[in-house]
């Protein structure tokens, strides 16, 4: 019907009108195809939940920890408010509350950013020191005591049915929310006969930790998948490699 209309129209117009057409039509076509290419290219990092321990799953939030090239996963704020949603300590409401927050308050999101990344440092060196059955040293154990100082908990009571349930809260304010649950996770492992089961992969770079739930203690690896099978197939190699001296 619209091409009846546009017969009404002089040639020289119709040219014109449809080559407008077909200039937004490519302008159109060329932004979705930069916007697919733009969103694999900034495809974020993944979260693992392997390590039995909500605080050394924050501290595995770095790839090849123990190496001198570590992979940071907690690039910037929207990263760690990410990671508080897929440890599901905030839901997808709250986390839109903190992405909106950090667009005003840059600065401040910036600085929760780096206490959050001072504080799983502090853990690393702490869970490495204990794994290579040293003292922690005083200074890390004082910034941890540091934040739980900070991030005081709020104890609330729920009942079900004719039991009740005792549920930790934290205060309102942001670093409060986003790393308090994580300071107490540290205090409960380091308090607890399980810290004594906390091992550090047996990947000489991996460095992540988990708890060893396995009835012989035996768990060598973060993730059999992952360093696990890396080793399998150096170790494979390498019988080959004898072999065929
Ligand atoms: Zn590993």
């Amino acid at each position: 019907m619209w091409l009846n209309g546009l017969r009404l129209i002089p040639f020289y117009l119709q040219s014109i009108l449809l080559l407008v057409i077909w200039i937004a039509f490519v302008y159109y076509l060329s932004n979705v195809i930069l916007m697919v290419i733009k969103e694999m290219h900034e495809k974020p990092n993944r979260f693992s939940f392997i390590a039995g321990a909500l605080c050394l799953d924050f501290v595995n939030t770095v790839n090849s920890h123990a190496s001198e090239r570590p992979g940071e996963k907690l690039c910037v704020f929207a990263d760690l408010v990410r990671w508080n949603q897929e440890a599901k300590l905030i839901d997808k409401g709250e986390a839109l509350e903190f992405l909106a927050y950090s667009e005003g308050n840059s600065n401040s999101a910036t600085k929760i950013l780096q206490e959050a990344r001072g504080l799983r440092e502090a853990l690393f060196r702490i869970f490495q020191a204990l794994d290579r059955r040293n003292t922690p040293a005083a200074h890390d154990l004082a910034a941890l005591n540091e934040k739980l100082r900070a991030f005081p908990i709020r104890l609330e009571l729920r009942s079900e049915g004719r039991d009740f349930c005792c549920e930790r809260k934290s205060a309102k304010t942001n670093n409060d929310r986003l790393l308090g649950p994580i300071a107490w996770s540290a205090a409960d492992l380091l308090a607890s006969d399980r810290v004594h089961h906390v091992r550090q992969c047996a990947d000489a770079e991996c460095g992540w930790f988990f708890v060893d739930t396995t009835k012989n203690h035996s768990r060598r690896w973060c993730a059999m998948s992952d360093c696990g099978s890396h080793a399998k197939a150096k170790r494979y190699y390498q019988r080959k490699k004898k072999i065929n001296r």
